[in-house]
């Protein structure tokens, strides 16, 4: 049996979040350039999350690793910032915890590459519920494009680091 693309099963991080108020969402600020001392370590404490919503990876387990992944950690906008700001939507719903989730930086990348193709629901224009909606929609549709990215990936991964054959003997 070969690795696995991932254990983690779809788990929108925002049905572990505290229940929010939606009409007192605010923006976390996003533009900050220190996201680890600033925004980012907001929504850790807001939310507890602490892996990518994508792929699962943690960036706080107590391993030799631990560092190196919490340095590999991004926040992303579930409905992209260029996507909100083009519908005119209140920056303080997109930019708020309800629309933000951490992830590492390489599914990050995957999901800026399908940027383009995010579903576009115009009519969600200001309306707190009706974008809650929309943000648990593109969180599934980006999920399974960041898999399938993944899975594609994990293909030539096992040219560099082969699986080991089960039937060697020594
Ligand atoms: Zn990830």
């Amino acid at each position: 049996m070969g690795p696995q693309i991932s254990s983690h099963l779809l788990s929108d991080p925002l049905d572990h979040y505290p229940v929010l108020d939606l009409s007192k969402l605010k923006s976390l600020n996003t533009n900050q350039k220190t996201f680890r001392e600033s925004y980012g370590l907001e929504l850790y404490r807001q939310t507890g999350q602490t892996g990518c919503a994508y792929c699962g990876i943690s960036f706080v387990d107590s391993n030799s690793n631990n560092f190196t992944h919490w340095l590999m950690m991004s926040v992303d906008h579930v409905v992209p910032r260029k996507t909100a700001l083009l519908l005119s939507i209140d920056q303080n719903i997109w930019d708020s915890i309800l629309n933000l989730v951490l992830c590492c930086r390489s599914c990050n990348d995957y999901g800026n590459r399908d940027r383009q193709k995010v579903p576009y629901q115009p009519e969600v224009v200001n309306s707190p519920e009706a974008f809650l909606h929309w943000r648990r929609d593109t969180f599934r549709y980006r999920f399974q494009k960041i898999s399938e990215k993944r899975a594609h990936d994990l293909g030539t991964y096992q040219f560099w680091v082969p699986l080991p054959d089960s039937t060697d003997s020594d």
